[in-house]
């Protein structure tokens, strides 16, 4: 018998929020998380469950009917999702974090009044469609040329303006979300009369599910994280109004040069993915895992194995609470290294972590009927995320440290 669902509200604690991504993930998504990965199925009822518990609005601000919950918040609250389903957790960052960029990132910007209220008055229609409608968001920016989710060439997918509007061209891949999203989010080079492509000359746009030209493409099989259907989507000349300019053009680009902990997203997943790992671990060895009664805590080689999970994890969660609690518009050069080393340390631990359950709790543990198997394969995907992938990272961390910024290359 399910408890009666909680409901998020502005002006709740953190501790409050997370309190309800507990009770939602423990008792709801927990135990359908096996039959979604099998299948490759995206969690529908889980995102009922989410607007039901007032989730989708969790980081749309206050003033338009969301929780208006800060970057810090919602990080704790994804990593708590993501304890107890790591594909909820990570689609439900693509449609938070459309809602956090054009909401309180925007607003941390220096700009323009006129801007300004443009973006007002268009963000309150589409954050309507979300607090009082059936509103979901995709957000996909990676391409089959990589170097543009890298940050280092300009999207391939384009917009050209015209009357009221975007023609959009282009082809983006792995797109979580894609056929259960309402709307898709996504950043294109703008087209220019001279032809040229610039990566500053970006613009953030929302393409509907149901426009002419906007299809989705190719198949979804994947090692982990299959609940999140992240295929394809191919857009032939796409009209978007103007309405559904997420952000004025160029902010895209001074956001990610000045807001870099927007990148930092998809690490509370992982977080979460690894905290379930750990506990399901004690769970099995203290035999508290139905099915599997017998103790085996008092076994040393158990203890040093848990105990060096312990310590990966406690090193990820003290890297984690720091970063979450830097993130800001223009954070100093310090805080944006440590977000590279908080995001690189928790992909590749959330993997370790994992193994090591694995070859801890034994074989029974890599039966489908527990949830270990699943997240040891989710564990995999998130090291090779753009745009912070573990080569990215290191190499940032290595050049960044030895050069400061403006400096030659020798
Ligand atoms: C489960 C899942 C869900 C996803 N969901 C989304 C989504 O919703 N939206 C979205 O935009 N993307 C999403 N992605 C895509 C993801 O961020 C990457 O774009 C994708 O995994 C890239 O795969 P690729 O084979 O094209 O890698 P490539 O781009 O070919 O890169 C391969 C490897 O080369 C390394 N590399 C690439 N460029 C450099 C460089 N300049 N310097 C050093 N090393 C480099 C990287 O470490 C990378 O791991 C998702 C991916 C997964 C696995």
């Amino acid at each position: 018998m399910l408890n009666k669902l909680p409901v998020a509200k502005a002006g709740m604690s953190a501790e409050e929020l997370i309190a309800i991504a507990r009770e939602l993930g423990e008792m709801r998504f927990a135990p359908r998380s096996a039959e979604y990965d099998r299948e490759a199925k995206f969690p529908t009822e889980n995102y009922e469950d989410l607007r039901r518990a007032g989730f989708l609005a969790l980081t749309i601000p206050a003033e338009y009917g969301g929780i208006g919950a800060d970057f810090e918040t919602y990080c704790r609250v994804s990593a708590e999702l993501g304890r107890w389903c790591g594909a909820t957790a990570l689609t439900f960052n693509m449609h938070a974090q459309t809602t956090f960029w054009t909401g309180a990132m925007f607003d941390s910007l220096p700009i323009d009044d006129d801007v300004r209220a443009t973006q007002n008055a268009r963000r309150a229609k589409l954050y309507d469609c979300v607090v009082n409608g059936e509103g979901i968001f995709a957000q996909p920016f990676s391409e089959p040329n990589s170097a543009a989710a890298a940050g280092k060439a300009p999207f391939g997918t384009t917009a050209r303006k015209v009357d009221g509007g975007w023609i959009v061209n282009g082809v983006k891949h792995f797109a979580s979300l894609a056929g259960a999203a309402s709307h898709y989010s996504m950043a294109c080079t703008i087209e220019t009369d001279e032809g040229d492509q610039r990566t500053k000359n970006a613009v953030y746009l929302c393409v509907p599910a149901d426009a002419d030209g906007f299809e989705i493409i190719g198949s979804w099989d994947p090692l982990g994280m299959r609940a999140t259907v992240s295929m394809g989507l191919k857009m032939e000349e796409v009209f978007v109004p103007d309405d559904l300019e997420l952000l004025p053009p160029g902010a895209y680009y001074r956001m990610a040069l000045k807001w870099p902990h927007m990148f930092f997203t998809l690490s509370p997943s992982y977080m979460g993915l690894q905290q379930g790992a750990f506990d399901f671990t004690v769970k099995y060895l203290r035999g508290e895992v139905e099915g599997v009664t017998h103790k085996s805590r008092s076994i040393p080689a158990k203890q040093h194995a848990v105990s060096r999970m312990r310590l990966m994890l406690e090193q990820s969660r003290a890297l984690f609470e720091m970063t979450i609690s830097e993130a800001a518009y223009a954070p100093s050069k310090e805080a944006r290294m440590r977000a590279y080393a908080a995001q690189h340390t928790i992909m590749e631990h959330a993997q370790e972590i994992c193994a090591l359950a694995l070859r801890t709790c034994g074989g029974r543990t890599l039966l489908k009927s527990f949830p270990l198997e699943r997240m040891y394969r989710e564990s995999r995907c998130g090291s090779l995320m753009l745009p912070w992938t573990a080569e990215i990272t290191e190499h940032r961390l290595g050049d960044e440290s030895l050069y400061e910024p403006g400096e030659k290359r020798d």
